[in-house]
């Protein structure tokens, strides 16, 4: 596809710069015809009457050597051509490369959206094909029970619960992918922001026995409240999910002269180092967390996680040892000169 787009992008290139080529170069012939046929006119005129000098611009005398001028003419026209034949070629080589440049980002995108799909599509299609297996399965035993049929209707409910987990991830990662100048930024306090997203992820905490330790350096910062919270509460729950009970996690804040870190440190299963580069990716769960969790996780967090960072023009960085634990670190500029609250 990306192919005959080139070729089209190419061929539009060429078609500008040789409409542009040959209207110059028809301008040229015309200029240098007309000044040659006048300088034709004054050297037989100086041969014909020696001495005598054109009085004005506009020379009057009309004879003209004609075999001369439709040499000179056709010689021009050949050399005209030689140089249009050569700015197309160049024109070509380099509007093929240029075209090449200027589809890449378009033709990566379009990639990135088809991988998107088809990914969300194989995440949509297992507690699909799941469910329909069990209902089949159900519908074919003549014997089935109401006890059977409740049951099946709790583990339908469950797929449910999965698809309907993954359509919200999906719509907050495209909401935040996509509506950069719609969120509202205002002066929140980071200790409100933190709060919430501890409440948030408490009752998780409480089923694993794992307490949340907070070092909080209080400040007000410009930002988003609604999605700052959203971008702890993920790395919170990171790090509930990654943890073995009775863990513990410690939640940081760190103001810096020109920024406020936000830490999450954990003492979980950690991240093998080959792992790290691509966690941030849509879809991508380590080896590691899929054998812990089975299924529960679609690699989504941690980019809709990078999404708020970007939008708050922070960074978002992680330290991992495996089997030992992680520490995400999340950046956020701002000038904070005065005393913290
Ligand atoms: P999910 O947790 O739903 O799989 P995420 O996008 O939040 O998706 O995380 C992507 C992957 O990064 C996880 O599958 C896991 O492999 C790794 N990961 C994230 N946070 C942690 C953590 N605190 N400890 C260990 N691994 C983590």
């Amino acid at each position: 596809m990306f192919t005959t787009t080139r070729l089209k992008l190419t061929g539009w290139y060429l078609l500008i710069i040789m409409v542009i080529s040959t209207i110059f170069s028809i301008g040229i012939y015309r200029l240098l015809t007309v000044e040659i046929e006048r300088g034709l006119r004054m050297q037989r005129y100086r041969m014909e009457f020696p001495g005598r000098l054109p009085s004005s611009r506009l020379f009057p005398f009309r004879g003209v050597d004609p075999e001369l001028l439709i040499e000179i003419k056709e010689r021009i026209i050949w050399r005209l051509v030689g140089i249009n034949a050569l700015i197309f070629f160049v024109t070509a080589l380099s509007g093929y490369v240029l075209a090449g440049r200027t589809l890449k980002p378009i033709e990566e995108m379009v990639e990135d959206q088809k991988r998107f799909i088809a990914d969300a599509s194989h995440e949509l299609r297992t507690p699909l094909t799941s469910m329909k297996t069990e209902n089949e399965v159900a519908l074919r035993d003549k014997l089935l029970t109401i006890k059977d049929a409740k049951k099946l209707l709790a583990s339908n409910l469950e797929e449910v619960d999965k698809i309907q987990r993954l359509s919200n991830y999906l719509l907050t990662l495209s909401r935040y992918q996509n509506t950069a100048s719609d969120l509202t930024f205002e002066k929140i306090r980071i200790s409100q922001v933190l709060k919430h997203a501890v409440d948030k992820v408490s009752v998780l905490a409480k089923k694993k026995k794992i307490s949340i330790q907070k070092e909080i350096e209080d400040i007000e910062i410009e930002a988003n409240s609604v999605s700052l919270t959203e971008l702890v509460n993920i790395l919170l729950d990171n790090a509930i999910k990654y943890s073995n009970e009775y863990g513990t996690i410690y939640l940081r804040t760190k103001v810096r002269k020109t920024s406020v870190n936000i830490q999450v440190e954990d003492y979980g299963i950690g991240i093998d180092p080959d792992d790290l580069s691509s966690i941030f990716n849509r879809f991508y769960r380590a080896d590691s967390a899929r054998s812990k969790t089975s299924t529960d996780g679609y690699g989504l967090g941690l980019a809709i996680a990078r999404s708020i960072v970007d939008l708050h023009n922070g960074k978002i960085t992680v330290e991992s040892t495996l089997h030992k634990g992680s520490v995400f670190t999340v950046s956020l500029p701002g000038k904070h000169t005065g005393s913290t609250i």
